[in-house]
């Protein structure tokens, strides 16, 4: 079951830069976190019952340098939050979603991701999430 918006993901090129703007926006940090798998750092600000993740390369061959490098800076992915993400993957893989990642694996903030492709999702990079709490 989808149960909430849990976060929508934006690239970014600094992230101190873009720390500082969403501040300025009235947003309070909550935390960053260094993501070495994925070659990235992140920076979580909490709004009611959804986050925002500002993601920034800390390589040239980053996904998020790359996607940066195609797209420019922007949104992303959107994050849904599940309850049992074997069981989403499993039922979106059944209704014929293709799944980049056909295990949960470990993202940020101790939350268990997983991503379907955009080919499937009328170009929309999507994240099912398990968050810890
Ligand atoms: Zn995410």
């Amino acid at each position: 079951m989808i149960k909430n918006l849990s976060h929508i993901g934006i690239a970014v090129k600094d992230l101190d830069e873009a720390i500082k703007m969403y501040e300025s926006l009235g947003l309070t940090l909550d935390t960053t976190e260094e993501v070495p798998s994925q070659k990235l750092k992140v920076a979580f600000f909490t709004i009611g019952d959804t986050r925002i993740e500002l993601l920034a390369a800390t390589s040239e061959d980053s996904p998020i340098a790359k996607f940066i490098e195609k797209k420019g800076e922007g949104i992303q992915h959107i994050a849904l939050g599940v309850d049992d993400l074997k069981a989403e993957l499993q039922e979106k893989s059944d209704k014929g979603f293709q799944l980049i990642d056909k295990e949960p694996r470990p993202g940020a903030h101790g939350a268990d991701i997983a991503f379907l492709h955009p080919k499937s999702t009328k170009g929309v990079l999507i994240e099912l999430c398990k968050d810890k709490h």
